[in-house]
Order: structure tokens, then C-alpha cells, then sequence
């Protein structure tokens, strides 16, 4: 038998994690990276580095392979056609360009019976920022449309630092007001044509919008529970999902939910289900890819992941003797980088 090959956009964490459970199901990898060092090269089965407008290694890389996945949605739509038209790109390129887009994405979201949004405004030009700030009474966040991770792109607004904004280019930003959350939690959902599975709600605190921990399960009631993963399913069910999708909520003090944001691929707050599931968010996006089917997660025991950040991963032998530790093998330590996660049980 031919082996199948599994194309995956990005070799950070994310795209480590998808090759060490595809070796798991005998699948071979081949990674597109842009950086000569990355995380999964010691665990693809081959790679082509090269950036977005480098054709003809895309093109190598695409023909390369037999399916292909993301580990970022920040990816050009007209490279994300062009892989959709040779090949099956799981999540779809519809998708992707959803969850890549804040604008399209909440108007997307909104859209859905049922289904709502912190409140928000497209922002673009000065005038625009000066009025909707004061609609959400003189405070806000100011978020680039495209390509935001981790709180980059994003500047909290007020009547005060409003002048410093006046020269920004505003073409693709919009404003949201700033909610008074009572948690974060996330659900993950993964979907095959014929199947869907859902991950349990897990607890997500930030500290400066990056995620610092989260808990399995998420302390929260049965019916905020029950609802989150009605609306997960819900959305991907709009989508029509195949493969995985992690949904970022807000919990609101009156226990009512608004979705923050969708990311169509292995989500940091699904890291504990390696660990802790008899089935992980990365081989359940393996099996959604290569079996046509998915399996239920059966989480083991309560737990937390805890992200390693920047200077911290100098303590990572201390990490690896008390905890399970993950390396990510980036190359060098910066602040606010994601250099290693580790869990335990709770
Ligand atoms: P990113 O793509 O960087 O993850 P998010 O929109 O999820 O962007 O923002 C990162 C974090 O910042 C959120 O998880 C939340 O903690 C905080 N945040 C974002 N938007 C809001 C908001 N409208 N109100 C309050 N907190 C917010
Ligand atoms: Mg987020």
C-alpha cells in the first residue's frame, strides 16, 4: 500500500504535535515552513521551507502531498485556492478565510440563530475610532482584522491615549468593547462528514491576552456546560466542518455565553486532551483526515496545561522533573513567545 502524506501549513508547535500523531497512525508528513529552524522538523517525514510568494517550492510542496492541513489561518486566500484546487485542504478554504478575518468572522457568527458576539464596530478611518469609542463609553480594543495572535495587533483604547491612534493606517481594523467577563472557557469540535465529537469546556486565564493555564474540566454549571458545546456544535455544523475547530467563549456574569473567536485547527487549550484523553485534539484531526471517522475524547482525570513563556523556559529542567513537559525547540527565548507547555493532574 502507497502510504498517504499529510501536507501541514506552518511547523511551530502546532504543526509538531500534528506529525507525532500521524507517526502514531502511520501517516507520513511533509511540512511547509518559512524559517529554517522550527519545531517539527525533527518529527516530519520531509519539509520545504520557503515563504508564501515562493511559488515553486508551494507548488513542490502541494504536489508533494495528498491532503493538506493548517497549523495558522493566517495564510493567503489565493494560496488557500490553489490548494483547494488541487488538493483536499481540511479545514476548508471557506473556513479558513472566516476564522483568518475578525470582521468576517463575527459577522459570520452573528448571523447564526442564537449565536452572539461581544459588540462591535468596523473601524476605518479616525472619525470611525472616535465615535464608536464613545458609543462603548470611552474604552475599547482596537483589533487588526488580519493576522492577530496572542494579543498582537490589538491596543486598548481610551479617551486619553485615543491621540496616539490618529496616524494608523485603518483599513482593516475594528473596535470591540471590553466585557467584563465572568471566565474564558473553550470547547474544541472535530467532525467528519458523517460524525461530530466535542472536547468538554476547559477554563482559559490570560494574562496580556497570551494563555498562561487551563483546566480541565471548566467550573462552571451543567447547563453553561451543556450549552457551550450545543453552541460549538452549532457553528460547525454552519460551517460545515471537517476536521477540527477550537471555539473561544466568554462567559458572562448571567451565565450567557459570546463567542470571542474561531480557530480552524489544534488549539493551545487542547493541549492537556495529549496527555489526559484517550483520544488527543491532534489524533482526532488525524482520524477526521485519514479514517473518515472520529473518536470521543474519554478525558482521563481533571488537570492543567501551563504555558512556558519567554524566560521561563530557562527553568525547563526543573519543568521536566516535576511535571510533563513539552519543548517546542524554538530557537531563541523572547518574551511573550510560547516556548514550551507542561500538564498535570489537578
Ligand atoms: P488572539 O487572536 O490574540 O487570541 P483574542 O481576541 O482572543 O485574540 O484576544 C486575546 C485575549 O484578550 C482574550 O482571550 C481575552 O482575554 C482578551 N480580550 C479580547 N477581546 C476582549 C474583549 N472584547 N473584552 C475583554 N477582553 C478581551
Ligand atoms: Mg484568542
Amino acid at each position: 500500500m502507497i502510504k498517504k502524506k499529510l501536507g501541514i501549513l506552518g511547523g511551530g508547535q502546532l504543526g509538531m504535535f500534528i506529525c507525532q500523531a500521524a507517526r502514531k497512525y502511520k501517516i507520513n508528513t511533509v511540512v511547509f515552513s518559512s524559517s529554517a529552524k522550527f519545531s517539527a522538523k525533527e518529527f516530519c517525514d520531509s519539509f520545504f521551507i520557503g515563504n508564501f510568494n515562493d511559488e515553486l517550492t508551494l507548488k513542490k510542496f502541494i504536489d508533494s502531498c495528498d491532503f493538506v492541513t493548517i497549523e495558522t489561518e493566517n495564510i493567503p486566500k489565493k494560496i488557500l485556492k490553489e490548494i483547494e484546487y488541487k488538493k483536499k485542504l481540511i479545514p476548508s478554504a471557506f473556513i479558513i478565510e472566516i476564522a483568518q478575518n475578525r470582521l468576517k468572522e463575527k459577522k459570520f457568527l452573528n448571523s447564526i440563530d442564537g449565536i452572539n458576539t461581544v459588540k462591535y464596530k468596523e473601524i476605518s478611518s479616525f472619525n470611525d475610532l472616535k465615535i464608536s469609542l464613545e458609543e462603548f463609553g470611552n474604552k475599547g480594543i482596537l483589533k487588526s482584522c488580519e493576522m492577530g495572535y496572542d494579543g498582537k495587533g490589538q491596543h486598548i483604547i481610551d479617551s486619553k491615549n485615543i491621540d496616539d491612534f490618529r496616524e494608523i493606517n485603518f483599513k482593516k481594523y475594528i473596535l470591540e468593547e471590553i466585557i467584563d467577563f465572568k471566565k474564558e472557557i473553550s470547547v474544541i469540535v472535530c467532525c467528519t462528514k458523517k460524525k461530530i465529537i466535542t472536547y468538554p469546556p476547559v477554563e482559559n486565564f490570560h494574562t496580556k491576552s497570551i494563555l498562561r493555564e487551563t483546566t480541565y474540566p471548566a467550573k462552571i454549571s451543567e447547563k453553561v456546560n451543556n450549552n457551550s458545546i450545543i453552541i460549538s456544535k452549532k457553528i460547525a455544523r454552519e460551517l460545515k466542518l471537517e476536521g477540527i475547530l477550537a471555539v473561544e467563549m466568554f462567559l458572562l456574569k448571567n451565565d450567557e455565553i459570546l463567542i470571542n473567536e474561531l480557530a480552524p485547527r489544534p488549539h493551545n487549550s487542547g493541549h492537556w486532551t495529549i496527555d489526559y484523553c484517550k483520544f488527543s485534539q491532534f489524533e482526532n484531526l488525524i482520524l477526521s483526515i485519514f479514517q473518515g471517522f472520529v473518536k470521543e475524547p474519554n478525558p482521563i482525570t481533571n488537570c492543567k496545561m501551563i504555558n512556558v513563556i519567554g524566560n521561563e523556559y530557562k527553568k525547563k529542567d526543573d519543568f521536566k522533573k516535576r511535571f510533563k513537559f513539552y519543548d517546542y525547540f524554538k530557537d531563541e527565548i523572547k518574551d511573550s513567545r510560547k516556548m514550551g507547555h507542561y500538564t498535570l493532574k489537578n
